[in-house]
């Protein structure tokens, strides 16, 4: 594969050449991992806004994504949309999987969508999402959303990545009621009430109030300006409140890049990264490493007999392929 070629066609914003290039990124053979990486070097640094966007299934992400990217795409922004889904894998494809969904987004030349890649480790999809918004921001893509499902630790994840955290919750309810955990809730710079239509409208105010107050109880970040986090209402269907969700989300994004938040973050981010890449390289190449599948069988059976305590075990296979001398007391 010719990856400087490559490498200038997604500069060029051409989106065949884009797809192509998430594949890449997706592989996991040695050789595709090496031109990945080759890729990525090569590519331009064009950060874009990044949003993460989570919600319990049914909340309407998919609708909110549709309505609050055409909105964006016809103002003459150009929207990627990932997701980091780790049951795709089983499902075959739950979020983003099937092609009615976010239908007219889709279509739109402005727009780029993206499912889940399909590996059943939350690790591994999350570390290919990341390389996968490089590179639509070197596409040219100035907004990129990543959308995940309320289910934990891939919000954590998903907000390691981004640059502001958009939490989608229905009408009514407390915390329990609508199986958010607080962790989410803690993570959340903008929480959206959406449905707020017809006659759930009185409930979704209702329930903005609510979590307004919440919020300011469960965090303060005094490196935000007063006032954050924030709750509003949004109607995804009805496509109303995206206006003031995307003034809100710009005013945010706009005061932490000035006030150097933004840099601080993503410099952090980018280390939390590099951890996790060695803890994962490390784990691949031990689990390759011919003495550790050598060893196993005993050690397993040690283990199982209760001769040999898990630890000690554990130990004696590390030393042997690390060496001794690796560890300081
Ligand atoms: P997802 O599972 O979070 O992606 O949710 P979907 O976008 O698929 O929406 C789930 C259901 O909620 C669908 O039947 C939508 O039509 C409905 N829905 C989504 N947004 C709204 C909204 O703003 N108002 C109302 N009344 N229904 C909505």
């Amino acid at each position: 594969m010719d990856i400087p070629a490559m490498a200038e066609a997604v500069a060029r914003g051409d989106r065949r050449m884009l797809a192509r290039a998430i594949t890449l990124i997706e592989s996991s053979r040695p050789a595709d991992r090496q031109a990945a990486r080759e890729l990525l070097t090569a590519l331009p640094d064009r950060p874009a806004m990044r949003i993460g966007l989570s919600g319990t299934p049914g909340v309407g992400k998919s609708t909110f994504i549709e309505s609050f990217g055409l909105m964006l795409v016809e103002a003459g922004h150009r929207v990627a949309v990932l997701a980091v889904d780790p049951s795709s894998a089983r499902s075959g494809g739950s979020i983003l999987g099937d092609k009615t969904r976010m239908e007219h987004l889709s279509r739109h030349p402005g727009a780029f969508i993206r499912p889940s890649p399909s590996q059943s480790q939350l690790g591994g999809v999350a570390r290919r999402t990341r390389e996968a918004i490089r590179l639509c921001e070197a596409a040219g893509h100035d907004v990129v959303l990543v959308e995940t499902v309320g289910v934990g630790q891939s919000e954590t994840m998903v907000a390691d990545m981004t640059d502001l955290f958009v939490l989608l919750l229905a009408p009514g309810g407390g915390d329990e009621l609508q199986g958010v955990k607080r962790g989410i809730m803690e993570i959340a710079d903008l929480i959206l009430v959406n449905k707020a239509d017809g006659d759930l409208r009185a409930t979704a105010i209702r329930t903005v109030a609510d979590y307004a107050g919440a919020l300011r109880l469960l965090r303060k970040r005094n490196q935000d300006p007063e006032g954050w986090p924030q709750a509003l209402p949004v109607s995804a269907l009805d496509a109303q409140g995206l206006a003031e969700a995307w003034t809100a989300l710009s005013a945010l994004y706009d005061w932490r890049r000035d006030e150097g938040v933004l840099a601080r973050t993503r410099a952090a981010q980018a280390v939390t990264w590099l951890e996790r890449e060695i803890e994962a390289g490390l784990h691949a190449r031990l689990a390759r490493d011919p003495r550790l599948a050598d060893l196993m069988p005993d050690l397993r059976a040690r283990v199982a007999g209760g001769t040999l305590p898990a630890e000690a075990a554990a130990e004696t296979a590390l030393d042997a392929l690390l060496g001794t001398a690796s560890h300081t007391p």
